[in-house]
């Protein structure tokens, strides 16, 4: 690192660049949050070194670093995958542009299939279409008896999804090692395999939505927003197939748009499942929904 002296010439020729976290984050266009986890990012610092060192000066290397970012934030690329990162479920995953964003909502489907396991030991977990991993980790992490399985159709999306699972979890969990598998939802799953939770969010943006072409996602991969139809197609195929993976308790949680709660709760209806409802996430939009499948009991013969 080049300290900005006095003496050195490239400092008297360029004095702009010869600049200090506060003089970066006051000049910046950006909302106050996202300018301070793009610095934080450049410089290595913790967010309160950023008002401890607030007047330190800084070399004009990590200055134009930092400039740079910005410029890119400022033509609308998401902050977690300019700094690599997003905090999901209190752990801090790697994000690429070949994978979702994880989403603060997205911890409700956690949370619930945490909650559907609770009094099952050593619980099997699929996980459908598993992006970052950031689902399918955040359960290995709090229940490391479960044995989870996590597919995506994009080797890309994997190959984040592993790196994930190897940093973030105790690699002796009793669980074992996350299954990662390359799998068009459950087209290259063993079918003799039974799980007690699925858990998925998938595509579920339809493909005329403006949304698509609107902030973060006009930057993330367009197959893990849209499913190119309805937005509904991709949970049909979740759905139709979860009762052949199931064990006989076992339960099914999907994530859909703000408007999908009442189609989807049809769907897991009319596939035969009990216990049919959903959840609202924090800002009040019904977010999850999901089943148990009913205890295979013989057919009805009235
Ligand atoms: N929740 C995302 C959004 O609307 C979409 C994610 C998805 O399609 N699974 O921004």
């Amino acid at each position: 690192m080049m300290p900005a002296t006095p003496d050195n010439p490239a400092d008297r020729a360029t004095p702009a660049t010869a600049s200090t976290p506060a003089a970066l984050l006051r000049a910046s266009p950006l909302p106050p949050l996202e300018a301070r986890i793009l610095l934080a990012h450049v410089l290595g610092w913790r967010h309160t070194q950023l008002i401890t060192r607030s007047d330190e000066a800084l070399d004009s290397a990590s200055g134009e670093r930092y400039l740079t970012l910005q410029a890119r934030r400022v033509a609308g690329e998401p902050v977690a995958q300019l700094v690599g990162a997003r905090e999901f479920f209190g752990l801090d995953f790697e994000v690429t542009p070949d994978v979702l964003i994880p989403r603060p909502e997205t911890e409700l489907l956690v949370e619930t299939a945490l909650a559907a396991m609770e009094n099952i030991a050593g619980p099997r977990v699929l996980d459908l279409g598993t992006g970052t991993g950031a689902i399918a980790v955040a359960i290995a992490s709090t229940r490391p008896d479960a044995r989870v399985w996590a597919l995506d159709r994009s080797a890309e999306a994997l190959a984040v999804a592993a790196r994930n699972a190897a940093r973030l979890l105790d690699a002796k969990r009793p669980g074992g090692a996350m299954t990662l598998k390359q799998s068009d939802w459950y087209d290259s799953l063993d079918p003799a395999l039974r799980f007690d939770i699925i858990v998925s969010n998938p595509p579920y943006i339809a493909s005329g939505d403006p949304h698509l072409s609107e902030g973060d996602l006009r930057f993330e991969p367009r197959g893990a927003l849209t499913d190119e139809a309805d937005g509904l197609s991709a949970i049909r195929v979740i759905v139709a197939g979860a009762p052949a993976r199931l064990a006989g308790h076992g339960a099914l949680w999907i994530e859909h748009g703000y408007d999908q709660a009442e189609a989807v709760r049809e769907l897991l209806t009319a596939q035969g499942f009990a216990q049919v409802r959903s959840q609202y996430d924090l800002a009040g939009i019904e977010r999850i929904s999901g089943g148990r499948l009913r205890d295979q009991a013989p057919a009805c013969a009235e």
